[in-house]
């Protein structure tokens, strides 16, 4: 006898409900979806107990006839792709004609359905798979699906199923999924009876980000520009530097309005981001991508997370351009706001001093570059709201100019005060960062700078500082035709082995932009005749053997965009600082106006913060002056 037997359908249903729907969220996806396909423009998510009880989609859309109602319950029953062709070029959210019926198959399912212009609509309840009643349905036009039970037939995968919270967050972020890929339709979620989120359509995504996660979240946005490269279109909006992430959960990417994930994606927006975040940290984002339908495969994934690229290369670079080009432009506004450093208030304008002054412990006056000023933009300033001790989300405020009493809560110290400087003022973006008004008070540990600020108490790691300030006067020398370099008396003969002769002879061109001129001189042998002038070591062989050892690492990692960038990142920027320098207070002044005077001020090249803040509010609370 033959042991191979065709499955029945309803089991069929139920192996296939294993793929595409693992939990209740993917219920919600499914379903969604179907709605946005019908062209809904109202669509209601209801769920009970973590939608392990209910799940009730109510939409708007075109509504099904008797027959499509009775069919689209078979598998492989779909009205969105007829020939092979139509798979090459989906512009449906579902295609497979699987969803209805798997989940069906796995729950106590109700579908009722009516076309606009009908008489009167369908309803029909399978439980477990099999049909058990079709009747009449008299109710509004559009489809209402309700999916009760979830896996009341499968115990194995209802085991599965983690705590309700835990589901009905998956629900949620679901939800915001769709919610943000459709800013036109209106969406409401409603959970165990009470309303979550109720979002009108709107034509302004601004407003639908907002609408879910609150007005705070958009003050740090940053609009990306719209770029198209190679066949890619970007927009969106992202976290400004210093908004991050221990997951990806507010990484949002979407594929023609459809939520995905891809390594290419994350690459390019690890490269576009690459010196504006931490380790293990990710960014916030909400990306849009518009490409041909011809130019990826969606059919890869059951739940169609998932895509394949055929050009992936081309969608890492069209991200991390837009990444890089909105970081660069875009941080400078003031929505571009940092959590641990909140934009402070400009001092008093009438009484503004002759020159900046800073007061050193001796009761020395050091002056301060004029430069600096220019940094500085007239009160009153938008503040943009404090992350550290907000407790709700509010509009960003208009702060007053400090008054003289105000400027300092704790005693009465004389303090550095803008000067303005109507000659530089007029070209100078009003949005561009404000010089925060600090005083020093002393350095800790050779190594950070403490400040004292209207807000608290300001810590300046003075290495990844002068990185950053390093770091941006050397991209700029490099992008301006080399970093300075000054020729050696006697030429140095650098012998390397044949693997490192090849990376040396195919990066002859960047190092001379790096400031570092070599020219092959026999096999396996270059002769350095000139180095950057910036370079502080003793012994230039040995850092040149760096230099080689992380272009090898680089050249494999790193695309034409970053290769640049990520060698003054890692080894000139690095040897340009001694560590422990100890700093006088005119150099620490200095160090401070550069810093503000660079494209990001927050983090170091390498993403490490530059500047933290502590809060009155916090030190208050760590002694015990004021409730947790
Ligand atoms: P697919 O979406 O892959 O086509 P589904 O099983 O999700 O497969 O749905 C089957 C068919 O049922 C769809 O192609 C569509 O014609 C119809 N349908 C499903 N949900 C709705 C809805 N909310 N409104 C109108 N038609 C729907
Ligand atoms: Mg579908």
């Amino acid at each position: 006898m033959s042991k191979i037997r065709i499955l029945s359908d309803s089991l069929a249903s139920q192996v296939a409900a294993g793929e595409v729907v693992e939990r209740p969220a993917a219920v919600i996806r499914e379903l969604v979806e179907n709605s946005l396909d019908a062209g809904a423009r109202h669509i209601t998510v209801e769920v009970q107990r973590g939608g392990t009880a209910l799940i009730r989609i109510t939409d708007d859309g075109c509504g099904m006839d008797r027959e499509d109602a009775m069919l689209c319950m078979e598998r492989h029953a779909t009205s969105k792709i007829r020939t092979k062709e139509d798979l090459a070029a989906i512009r449906t959210f579902g295609f497979r004609g699987e969803a209805l019926p798997s989940i069906a198959s796995v729950s106590r399912f109700r579908l009722a359905t009516r076309e606009r212009e009908a008489l009167s609509g369908t309803e029909i309840e399978i439980m477990g798979g099999k049909l058990s009643a079709v009747k009449d349905h008299g109710g509004n036009h559009g489809t209402v699906i309700e999916v009760r039970s979830l896996f009341f037939n499968v115990p194995a995968r209802r085991k599965f199923l983690r705590t309700e919270a835990t589901e009905y967050s998956h629900i949620e972020q679901q939800f915001r999924l769709h919610a943000i890929a459709n800013p036109q339709t209106a969406f409401t979620l409603i959970r165990d009876g009470a309303v979550t989120f109720h979002l009108p359509g709107t034509a302004d995504m601004m407003d639908r980000i907002r609408g879910l996660a609150g007005e705070e979240l958009v003050t740090r946005l940053i609009k990306l520009p719209e770029v198209e490269h190679l066949g890619v279109g970007v927009s969106g909006y992202i976290g400004g530097p210093g908004l991050s992430r221990s997951n990806r959960q507010q990484q949002i990417t979407f594929l023609n309005g459809r939520p995905i994930e891809s390594p290419a994606i994350n690459y390019g927006l690890k490269e576009g981001f690459h010196n504006a975040l931490m380790k293990g940290q990710y960014p916030v984002t909400f990306l849009f991508l518009e490409m041909e339908a011809q130019s990826f495969d969606i059919n890869v994934h059951p739940a169609k997370k998932e895509v394949r690229f055929h050009d992936g290369f081309a969608v890492r670079e069209a991200v991390a351009r837009a990444v890089k080009r909105a970081l660069e432009t875009g941080s400078k506004l003031p929505t571009g706001h940092v959590p641990s450093l909140p934009r402070l208030p400009v001092a008093e304008t009438a009484n503004v001093q002759s020159e900046l002054v800073i007061p050193a412990p001796s009761g020395a006056r050091a002056a301060v570059s004029p430069r600096a000023a220019s940094f500085l933009t007239p009160s009153p300033v938008i503040s943009a709201p404090r992350s550290s001790v907000a407790t709700s989300p509010s509009p960003p405020e208009v702060t007053q100019p400090a008054s003289a009493e105000s400027a300092s809560s704790v005693e009465k110290i004389p303090s550095v005060a803008p000067v303005r400087q109507p000659e530089y003022e007029e070209e100078e973006d009003p949005a561009k960062k404000q010089m925060p008004h600090f005083r020093i008070i002393g350095v800790l540990h050779k190594l950070y700078v403490l400040m004292e600020s209207t807000e608290g108490l300001v810590l300046m790691d003075q290495h990844a500082a002068h990185e950053r300030v390093n770091f941006e006067k050397m991209r700029k020398a490099m992008e301006q035709g080399g970093v300075p370099s000054q020729r050696l008396l006697m030429p140095l003969t650098l012998q390397t082995s044949p693997r490192d002769a090849d990376v040396l002879m195919r990066n002859l061109e960047a190092l001379s932009r790096l400031g570092i001129e070599a020219e092959p001189f026999g096999p396996n042998t270059f002769k350095i005749e000139a180095l950057p002038t910036f370079l502080k070591t003793d012994d230039p062989l040995a850092w040149l053997d760096q230099v080689i050892e992380e272009l090898q690492s680089l050249s494999s990692k790193s695309s034409s965009l970053r290769l640049g960038e990520d060698m003054i990142a890692t080894t000139v920027c690095r040897h340009s600082v001694k560590a422990n320098d100890r700093l006088a207070l005119p150099e620490i002044q200095a160090l401070l106006d550069d810093l503000f005077a660079c494209e990001m001020p927050y983090c170091c090249p390498h993403g490490r913060p530059t500047l933290i803040q502590m809060s009155l509010n916090e030190l208050e609370r760590k002694f015990g002056r004021q409730a947790p």
